[in-house]
């Protein structure tokens, strides 16, 4: 493999939306590059555009201009490598509702064209907890149990990198703190880490490098520890900031 390719490159960003006779930039110019085996942070506040961001790497959402590569592939022209080469835990849960656990992940797997990895499907229920809801239904999961079927889900075709909007948001501590070092686990074995929070407690126990979002801006893009150092005695950005 080659090292030197980013496994994330993103170039020349915008993203408008129309509310009726006013527009919302929600990005504006965004670039930035992600180094492999890296674990990187999205910060920003509440519409910022973190969601945003995520939806053009999940193409859902269709920018105005600029260009997005995963480990040297483009979203546009190679579209296939792309998808494979990605695994995105969105921040809304949704799933279709008459499925079981099992079939979730099953539908996933098809989606990706992959037909014979039973094995490793089941080794992600084991080690997301999950082992004995298999034939569940998804809809009668608690909030937690469903956010770890989305996280499943995402990894179903083992994707070197791996995209999570605001993962802990809303759960509980047992929950966060098993994430964090499910986490920290997958970075160790090699795969490439985006979360995006608005926790700078988060941030600085996880990530390695860290971009700031503002209104559609990168309003920073740095180390962890440089960041910190730098804001600290900012009150502004630690009302990002809510206790864990
Ligand atoms: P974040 O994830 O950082 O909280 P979002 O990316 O969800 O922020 O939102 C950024 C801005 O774009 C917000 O002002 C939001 O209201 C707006 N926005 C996001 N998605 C849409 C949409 N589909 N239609 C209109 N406005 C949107
Ligand atoms: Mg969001």
């Amino acid at each position: 493999a080659d090292f030197s390719i980013p496994a994330l490159r993103i170039a020349g960003i915008s993203k408008s939306f129309h509310a009726g006779k006013n527009q919302k930039k929600a990005l504006s110019d965004v670039s930035f590059s992600i180094e492999q085996g890296d674990f990187f942070g999205l910060l920003g506040p509440n519409g910022a555009g973190k969601s945003t961001l995520i939806g053009v790497l999940a193409k859902t959402v269709t920018p105005d201009c600029g260009d997005v590569s995963v480990l040297g592939f483009d979203i546009r022209r190679d579209w296939q490598q792309f998808k494979m080469a990605i695994g995105i835990v969105p921040q809304e849960i949704t799933f279709d509702p008459f499925l079981s656990v099992w079939e979730t992940l099953r539908l996933q797997s098809g989606y990706f064209g992959l037909r014979h990895n039973d094995k490793w499907l089941n080794e992600l229920l084991e080690v997301l907890d999950l082992a004995d809801k298999k034939k569940e239904s998804v809809m009668r999961l608690s909030g937690g149990m469903k956010r770890r079927v989305l996280i499943a889900q995402a990894l179903v075709h083992k994707p070197p990198l791996i995209v999570l909007d605001e993962p802990t948001a809303g759960v509980d501590i047992n929950l966060r703190h098993s994430l964090w070092t499910f986490m920290e686990e997958l970075n160790r074995k090699g795969h490439t880490i985006i979360l995006t929070t608005h926790y700078l407690e988060e941030a600085e126990r996880l990530c390695r490098n860290v971009a700031m979002l503002n209104h559609g801006r990168i309003a920073a893009l740095e180390n962890t520890r440089d960041l910190l150092k730098k804001y600290s005695k900012d009150r502004v950005v630690f009302t990002l900031s809510r206790p864990l």
